[in-house]
């Protein structure tokens, strides 16, 4: 049995080490720039978005380690999905991140992105996993800057 919380740090590590869909997208249809002020996490998120599905999409930026594994994961997770069903990622990855949503309990369809849910007991992290989720929903929202608040 593998322990939640190692693997979690593994993965956490890992997707640090060699972030996936790493880079700016150009041209790209929708993009924005998120900041976490209070760690200094600073990313930019570019998608090519075609008939309502997120064909690709990439970040850039640095931060800490939770921030950058949280990006590497949103982008494996979402590339390929409708805007919709992302959209609703964005908001139960949110839920669960703030202690709303317990995975375990209630239906969710983030995954592998739950091994985030320790998170919560993490204040001073929350904004670092929540920000390219943030980011994202800007960027399909039309707005280019995001904010964690
Ligand atoms: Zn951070």
């Amino acid at each position: 049995m593998s322990d939640p919380r190692e693997l979690y740090q593994q993965v956490i590590l890992e997707h640090n080490k060699k972030p996936r869909n790493f880079g700016k997208l150009e041209p790209c249809t929708h993009y924005a720039h998120g900041l976490n002020p209070l760690c200094g996490d600073d990313i930019e998120v570019t998608l090519v978005v075609e008939d309502g599905i997120v064909k690709d999409l990439k970040f850039q930026g640095h931060g800490c380690a939770i921030s950058q594994a949280s990006s590497s994961l949103m982008t494996v997770n979402v590339k390929g999905k409708p805007v919709r069903e992302a959209e609703i990622m964005v908001e139960q990855f949110r839920e669960m991140i703030r202690g709303k949503l317990d995975p375990a309990t209630e239906p969710h369809s983030l995954g592998k992105l739950t091994l985030f849910q320790g998170v919560k007991d993490l204040p001073s992290r929350v904004k670092c996993a929540v920000l390219p989720w943030a980011t994202l929903h800007s960027a399909l929202e039309g707005d280019e800057a995001a904010s964690t608040e």
